[in-house]
């Protein structure tokens, strides 16, 4: 038991503490090491309250391990932003890593009123049509440093040694982690300047950690020292993370998924309220001219949003969404009234192990639509975890593209934000 003067010694000290954070004596990240995380995060909240004079009790109520969050996933920690999870499905998909039995519930999270009704109504018409046929790639993991030479013989000499030496880098990267290959080192060279682009297949896990790590060492322990040639930037922009880019579009990234259904002049009617004909003509004015206008790499109509309310809800790396919003999606006539629809999504960085999935609402939500290492059809194949992940991902947002298509042609986008967005709030 506590004793009371136990007690008032831990009050002077959280209040010594609070006026070190609040006159900005102690910054907020130099709290004592051996504070708990969830006492820590509540002193920097109480601080910024009186501070700021607004009120963080909702930032203060949250259900994660405060110990995991404040330690692997975000500095300074304070609370968790709350953000509602849906569910859309049942989603059928005709993969390799999901059985054709199998009934998906796909978790999204998100604050758009009417994405998850929408992604709702295409999954129904999937459904309906037997079934996305999804087929993944395991592009891999790309990292790419930047050396500086003294000049094109120099630039010269050190691709040479980098060829010579292929099975030195793989030793030494690979010796990094339990589940990492190198698959490939592709150079570009633009006046001293050199780029080094590492490609590795990373298992179950997205992989940017691992390859980051990986080239970290082999440049440190072998590169520089045996080349003599500085590394500038361990990421020279060439890798390319976190931004759209041309050598993602064409060669992908992460996974790379196409998906596709063939839907009857029926199910359009009846489940997406359209036709093939009006299908097609606004796939190709909106998706197609449109984005030539913009010139967009985007050639779909909203892949980002239900790549971003997916990996908000299963602990992806949201930023990456700007990869993967990049993509062609194409609608075609079949048949008598029919269409054949298909997305193709180059650059999907995706993890079913590492990153935030470990997190607990996060874990909830992979574990509700089954993926977890060891578990699915596939499930002694390395990597079968991120595979399955990715042919989920690729058959929901095909989802997304067929509904919100269809909404376009039918008038139904602003009627259904206007009643699903902005409706009465319920009890
Ligand atoms: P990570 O959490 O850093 O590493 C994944 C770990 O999972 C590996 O260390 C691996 O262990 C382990 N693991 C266990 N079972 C595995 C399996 N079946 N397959 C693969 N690995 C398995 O995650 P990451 O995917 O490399 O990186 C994702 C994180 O990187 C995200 O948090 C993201 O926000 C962040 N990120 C980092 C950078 C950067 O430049 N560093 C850039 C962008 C994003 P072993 O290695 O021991 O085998």
């Amino acid at each position: 038991m506590d004793r009371p003067e136990d007690s008032a010694a831990e009050n002077t000290e959280f209040e010594r503490l609070l006026d070190e954070l609040v006159s900005g004596d102690r910054r907020l990240h130099e709290l004592p090491a051996e504070l708990p995380a969830s006492e820590a995060a509540r002193i920097r909240r109480i601080a910024l309250e009186r501070k700021l004079g607004v009120s963080l009790a909702r930032t203060g109520e949250y259900t994660l391990d405060a110990g995991r969050a404040a330690s692997r996933h975000c500095e300074n920690f304070i609370g968790a932003a709350q953000i509602p999870i849906g569910i859309t499905g049942p989603l059928s998909v005709r993969g390799r890593y999901v059985a054709p039995d199998e009934e998906l519930y796909v978790p999204l999270a998100t604050t758009e009123g009417a994405l998850i009704a929408s992604t709702n109504r295409g999954c129904r018409a999937i459904r309906e049509a037997g079934g996305a046929v999804v087929r993944v790639e395991d592009v891999g993991m790309t990292r790419a440093p930047v050396f500086r030479s003294r000049g094109i013989e120099d630039t010269q000499r050190f691709l040479h040694w980098v060829d010579e030496n292929q099975d030195r880098i793989r030793e030494i990267t690979e010796s990094t982690s339990n589940h990492l290959e190198l698959l490939e080192i592709r150079s570009q060279v633009f006046g001293s300047s050199i780029y080094l682009r590492f490609r590795f297949r990373t298992g179950d896990a997205m992989g940017m950690n691992m390859a980051t790590v990986a080239c970290d060492r082999v440049i440190r322990d072998l590169i520089e020292p045996e080349t003599g040639l500085p590394c500038l930037a361990l990421s020279g922009n060439f890798c390319v993370d976190k931004k759209p880019s041309a050598i993602n579009f064409l060669e992908g990234r992460g996974k790379r998924v196409w998906a596709e259904v063939e839907l009857s002049g029926d199910i359009l009617e009846g489940s997406l309220r359209t036709s093939a004909r009006d299908l097609v003509e606004v796939q190709y004015r909106k998706n197609l001219l449109g984005s030539i206008a913009a010139g967009s790499m985007g050639y779909n109509a909203h892949f980002a949003n239900i790549l971003a309310a997916f990996f908000i809800a299963t602990g992806q790396d949201v930023a990456q969404v700007v990869e993967g919003s990049m993509g062609v999606t194409t609608i075609e006539a079949r048949g008598e009234d029919g269409v054949i629809a298909a997305v193709y999504m180059p650059d999907l960085p995706l993890g079913a192990v590492g990153g935030g999935t470990a997190l607990d609402t996060q874990a909830e939500a992979l574990a509700m639509i089954g993926v977890s290492p060891g578990a699915g059809p596939r499930a002694g194949e390395k990597g079968a975890a991120a595979m399955r992940l990715a042919e989920i991902v690729g058959a929901t947002v095909l989802a997304g593209e067929l509904s919100l298509l269809a909404a376009f042609t039918s008038s139904d986008l602003a009627r259904a934000h206007q009643e699903l967005g902005r409706g009465p709030v319920q009890e």
